[in-house]
């Protein structure tokens, strides 16, 4: 193997990536990223599914950090779908040239610290075969739900129709007119394709294990006045974005459902639902750490999809109940519950009995055997740590990652592990990321890595790491504040537990993002407390 050696690995070449890329270049540094597909995008490369949809607005699920970037772009709808997000990234990436620094079709395989020379020895693999790689900083851009989940079903592999899961969506789409299919999942993939294949294919079964929260869309095209008020106002905005809790502006009504009577609480979430989107949630301020106050705002929701179903029993199944709304994701979708009056679709309820068993001409659950001409996994992602354990990571000692978090992910800020020196995770678990608007997300962490390795090149530093105290403290501050609140309650794949095996740990930081934000900002104020460095004192002084 030839070996070669730049300053920066990133891997991964979704919005973490191109970003990352973009500023680490601009800042003289050498890059190489290494990206598993052929094209840029990441997540909206992937999930090329039918109905696939971001539910944050457009006008604020986009990249910040250039003004004539968000000056020229137009986007379509008030929420955009898949084609148009994939088409933005692709946008960016030639628009800052940056496909020139990247290896598409290149996995990487392992990463692993030299504690002699204080590098990373990075290996990838590709179809020609592989390379292994020297750099100084290695970055996880790998995404926190990018490892799609199919589950482990007897006989699947004997099944003789075509199997499909929506985070791996063949890029020539698949026609499924004239089929019956079977869709297994409910969580936003499932409840945003299921409607879009409803009407293509023959005959739609949903095999629904768990009934999820989802509140309409509202979408619509864009209008010219809202796109307007925002790039006339984009700095601003931008700026407001940085320091609200979830990274979106959003009205938030900030009283208790119960400071007002029944029928304004009624009033407030039926306004809110006529908008759209996830404002709903902002309804009041106490929905995520009141059971009482939470369920106001599930029954509500229970209700509208007992007026919109028809058939009492299928509404009374989709209801979900239970576990209070927003501990799992929240979903966002374009007539999801309208979709059950059509007399194509069936629902199965999966909750007490699981699918037995595949066998090849389709399902087998509670003793009948379904058939189908494809089946459609929206089955979800071994998300936030699954991505990162599919690389063989070691650190100091030849210390693998998956040992250290074996029971659960340990970082400082989401940050960097200890025992991992200039080994960084943007968005990793211990920081807001899936809790948020990413991209706000995104843009944080990857002006903190950058401006901290700028700063480090400045003193002549040439390694860093968290302290171990300073990783304890902040995981025990994650754990602390995500029990403050009613998700934990869910079992969530924020809480590991869509995966067999998986430690039940509360992963994202609830904290907030403006919140969060402040937080690293004053780490760095602090000299960068919690963390340590080594290398050249004597510029480092003089630096200082
Ligand atoms: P990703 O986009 O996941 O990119 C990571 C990249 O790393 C991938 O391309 C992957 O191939 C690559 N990679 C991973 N491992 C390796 C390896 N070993 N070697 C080489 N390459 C590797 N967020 C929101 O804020 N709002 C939304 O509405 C929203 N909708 C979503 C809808 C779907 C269907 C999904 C799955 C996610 C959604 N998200 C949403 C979250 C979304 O993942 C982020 O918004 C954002 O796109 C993440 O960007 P990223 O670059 O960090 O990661
Ligand atoms: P998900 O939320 O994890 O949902 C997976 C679904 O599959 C759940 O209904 C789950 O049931 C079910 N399931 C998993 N394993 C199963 C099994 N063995 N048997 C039967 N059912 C099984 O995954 P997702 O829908 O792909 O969404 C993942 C995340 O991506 C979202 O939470 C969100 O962050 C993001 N996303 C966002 C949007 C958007 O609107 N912007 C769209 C898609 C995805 P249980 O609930 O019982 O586990």
């Amino acid at each position: 193997m030839k070996q070669r050696e730049c300053d920066v690995v990133i891997v991964g070449a979704g919005f973490s990536g191109l970003y990352l890329l973009h500023r680490l270049r601009g800042l003289g540094f050498s890059v190489r990223v290494f990206e598993a597909g052929a094209g840029v995008g990441g997540t909206w490369y992937w999930n090329r599914y039918p109905g696939a949809r971001c539910d944050v607005e457009s006008m604020q699920y986009s990249y910040s950090f250039d003004e004539a970037l968000q000056q020229e772009w137009d986007w379509s709808e008030r929420f955009a779908g898949q084609p148009e997000i994939l088409e933005y990234a692709e946008h960016v990436a030639d628009r800052f040239d940056l496909r020139r620094d990247i290896e598409f079709d290149t996995t990487v395989k392992s990463a692993r610290f030299d504690d002699m020379t204080g590098r990373w020895a990075i290996e990838t693999e590709t179809a020609k075969g592989g390379e292994a790689l020297i750099a100084k900083f290695c970055i996880m851009a790998t995404g926190c739900i990018s490892t799609a989940q199919i589950p482990d079903l007897d006989g699947l592999s004997e099944y003789t129709g075509g199997t499909y899961h929506t985070g791996q969506w063949p890029h020539e789409g698949v026609d499924f007119t004239g089929q019956r299919i079977a869709v297994v999942g409910t969580g936003s993939s499932g409840i945003q394709a299921i409607p879009v294949l409803a009407a293509q294919a023959d005959h739609v079964t949903v095999f629904q294990r768990t009934p999820n929260y989802s509140l309409p869309s509202q979408n619509g095209p864009m209008t010219e006045e809202y796109a307007r008020q925002w790039k006339e106002n984009y700095p601003a905005l931008r700026e407001e974005q940085r320091y609200t809790i979830k990274g979106s502006i959003r009205d938030l009504n900030d009283v208790p459902a119960y400071s007002v009577s029944a029928e304004e609480r009624q009033a407030v979430y039926e306004k809110r639902w006529q908008i759209g989107g996830t404002g709903f949630l902002g309804a009041f301020n106490d929905l995520i750490v009141d059971r009482e106050a939470n369920e106001t705002a599930a029954e509500f929701v229970r209700n509208k999809i007992r007026q919109t179903v028809r058939n009492p029993q299928i509404a009374e199944l989709l209801a979900a109940k239970g576990y209070p709304i927003a501990t799992k994701r929240i979903c966002v979708d374009t007539g999801y519950f309208e979709t059950y009056n059509r007399n194509n679709v069936a629902l199965v309820d999966i909750s007490e009995t699981p699918i037995e068993k595949a066998v090849p001409q389709g399902l087998v659950h509670a003793g009948r055997t379904y058939e189908f001409d494809s089946i459609v996994f929206a089955t979800g992602f071994d998300a936030m740590t699954g991505t990162l354990f599919r690389i063989d990571i070691k650190g100091r000692e030849g210390r693998a990652l998956r040992d250290k978090w074996r029971d659960g992910p340990r970082t400082y800020l989401g940050l960097m592990s200890e025992g991992f020196p200039n080994l960084f995770t943007i968005t990793g678990p211990g920081s807001p990321s899936v809790l948020s608007n990413m991209m706000v997300s995104i843009e944080q962490h990857v002006d903190w890595v950058t401006d901290c390795l700028v700063d480090m090149r400045s003193k002549g530093r040439e390694v860093i790491e968290p302290d171990l105290q300073a990783e304890d403290d902040w995981v025990e501050h994650v754990n602390v504040t995500a029990h403050k609140t009613l998700y934990p309650q869910s079992a969530s794949w924020y809480m590991g537990a869509n995966i067999p095996g998986k430690p039940r740990i509360f992963m994202p930081y609830i904290g907030g993002v403006g919140p969060y934000r402040k937080i690293c900002d004053a780490v760095v104020a602090d000299g960068y407390r919690g963390f340590r460095f080594e290398g050249d004192a004597a510029k480092e002084a003089a630096a200082d």
